[in-house]
């Protein structure tokens, strides 16, 4: 643990942000995915599972499940999911996920608790009732599940939500809920192939509620066909004041019609400018800090009593695969199409294609086609990403002393871009501890990316989204 943050302010600085808005990783691990590989397979991580239940047999485990199916297609999709009304196809996929979810609760021990549980896509409400009860039944044969206490979500479709899925689920521990919203605007709406009145919203929001739910997550998006800064915030506040949420995540759309295929149904000459983008953003945190907001981090808010702002002042919060979570000290185990595991110190992800998927599985082998295996330095540069990003802040002589390293011999081929970053008002320094500035601070991923190894010192084949 470094010590803990207590300035939580954000600052946009357009300067700074036209100085450094260049392309790079959103870091949810370190390494980044594009340096997994494929000597990375199943063997490896059950030796690593075994290892984990050896050498830190109290480690919680925390668990995804990946349900890869839509019933229509939003345009600005960059997700892996298969779009189909057949809900038919969802039961082969399930007969899979059941005998994944065996294979691998047999990997490990039966007392670890699972203290974070997490159903993504895709749609994970794509599910009849009848699937996710079953669901959690095997999901319970297999693991420690708690029933109170847990840090269990799932994301839910506004537009397909009864409440009875809700009680169904509230009554299995599930206590946090994320809704996909986006815009308000029925001209964006359209133009993403996404009708969702806010009235639906309301009626999700309201059925978690009485079903339980304590914290409530709205994702919305800029950057998409039509939007204006007058429009977005339009839909902010009503956001606010009509589904009051816990937390936002405002995702910067990243337009890449070339990787992603759904994408090049959203004409180019729509979108909106950069400098409109930027125009967004800025009355975004306007609006946001002014309702009492705090910015967590990347895309980020949340009320400052909300357990990750709280996290975040005690210098606990922590960054995975599904964004910020309150729980570092789990092990992560990932289930379905695409899912990545991150167990003791390694990385491990599943096939992405459902077919081959299937055959995995009925050939009886964990369907894992890559990953890696961190080496001492990996774990290094990780805890030092995981710490800026997570608190703003880096107390270098700590920091240095927990890994076991001098912190200036060992990173003093970056000392040049730190001293920088420093002279240019991204980060401040106070003895030993480099503080990420207000203004710094949307900028987070070029700080961290200051300590990418492989990103610094290899050929990058992958485009990454702009920072900023
Ligand atoms: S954005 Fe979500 S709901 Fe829409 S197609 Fe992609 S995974 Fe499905």
């Amino acid at each position: 643990m470094s010590s803990p943050a207590t300035d939580q302010s954000v600052l946009f600085d357009r300067e700074l942000i036209d100085r450094y808005a260049i392309s790079g990783p959103r870091y949810t691990s370190y390494p980044t995915a594009p340096q997994f590989h494929e000597g990375f397979g199943p063997e490896d991580y059950r030796a690593e599972a075994a290892r984990t239940n050896r050498e830190t047999p109290d480690k919680p485990l925390s668990l995804y499940l990946h349900v890869p199916f839509c019933d229509t297609v939003c345009y600005y999709c960059a997700c892996n999911k298969i779009v189909t009304t057949d809900r038919g196809r969802s039961e082969p996929y399930l007969d899979r996920l059941f005998q994944e979810i065996r294979m691998l609760g047999s990997l490990f021990d039966g007392a670890r608790p699972v203290k974070q549980l997490h159903f993504g896509g895709g749609t994970p409400t794509y599910l009849s009732d009848v699937q996710l009860t079953r669901l959690m039944d095997v999901l319970a044969e297999n693991f420690q599940l708690m029933y109170t206490g847990g840090e269990y979500g799932i994301e839910i479709d506004p537009r397909e939500i009864t409440p009875d899925t809700l009680r169904i689920l509230g009554q299995r521990g599930f206590n946090r809920i994320s809704l996909g919203v986006q815009d308000l605007d029925p001209k964006v709406q359209e133009a993403v192939n996404r009708i969702q009145p806010n009235a639906l919203n309301i009626r999700a929001a309201e059925y978690a509620r009485s079903s339980g739910f304590e914290s409530l997550n709205v994702d919305l998006i800029y950057g998409l066909p039509f939007q204006t800064a007058e429009g977005f915030l339009k839909t902010l506040e009503s956001v606010l004041s009509t589904l009051d949420p816990d937390r936002l995540a405002i995702f910067n759309y990243a337009h890449l019609p070339q990787y992603f295929t759904p994408q090049r149904r959203i004409n180019d000459d729509d979108l909106p400018s950069p400098d409109e983008k930027l125009r967004i953003l800025e009355g975004t945190i306007t609006l946001l800090t002014e309702a009492g907001y705090l910015y967590v981090g990347m895309d980020h808010f949340a009320k400052p009593q909300d357990e990750l702002a709280v996290a975040q002042r005690q210098g606990v919060l922590h960054r995975n695969f599904q964004g910020y979570t309150t729980h570092a000290e789990c092990d992560l185990v990932a289930m379905g199409s695409t899912a990545i595991s991150e167990v003791g110190d390694t990385y491990a992800q599943n096939v992405r294609e459902i077919e081959e998927y299937y055959a995995r599985i009925d050939a009886g082998e964990l369907p894992i086609f890559r990953g890696l295996q961190l080496t001492r330095d990996d774990l290094i540069r990780r805890e030092i990403i995981m710490r800026l990003i997570c608190d703003f802040q880096l107390d270098r002589k700590v920091m240095g002393e927990r890994l076991g390293v001098d912190f200036s011999d060992y990173f003093s081929a970056e000392t040049p871009v730190i001293r920088r970053q420093i002279e240019e008002g991204l980060l401040m320094e106070e003895g030993d501890l480099l503080r990420v500035t207000p203004g710094g601070r949307l900028l987070i991923r070029n700080i961290c990316m200051t300590f990418d190894w492989h990103l610094n010192n290899k050929q990058q084949t992958k485009t990454f989204s702009k920072t900023i």
